[in-house]
């Protein structure tokens, strides 16, 4: 579990100074359903390694790569002199708690 602060001390890039932020958490993670250019290239390269299940064994997308049970965190952040917004996304985690 991870305890994420109300407010937080953070650059704000319009204003050009360290401000006290609030900390709101992005209820759906707005990430991108597609893979990046890196990753696409990454699997073309891989292509024809690993065990593909054809000798006696199951393949390892069965029995190895089960789905994760954590989820990426996805915070708002919000300077309160100009209004601007942007989104700060954390490690994976399974809980998260919002403390004062
Ligand atoms: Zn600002």
């Amino acid at each position: 579990m991870v305890k994420i602060p109300e407010t937080m001390f953070k650059y704000c890039p319009k204003c050009g100074t360290h401000k006290t932020m609030k900390v709101k958490q992005e209820k759906t993670a707005r990430r991108k359903s597609g893979m990046s250019a890196t990753a696409r290239k990454e699997k073309i390269r891989r292509r024809g390694y690993g065990n593909l299940g054809k000798y006696s064994k199951r393949p390892v997308t069965q029995t190895k790569m089960a789905s994760k049970t954590s989820k990426k965190v996805d915070l708002r952040l919000s300077c309160p002199d100009c209004g601007k917004k942007w989104v700060l996304s954390y490690p994976r985690t399974k809980r998260v708690e919002m403390v004062k």
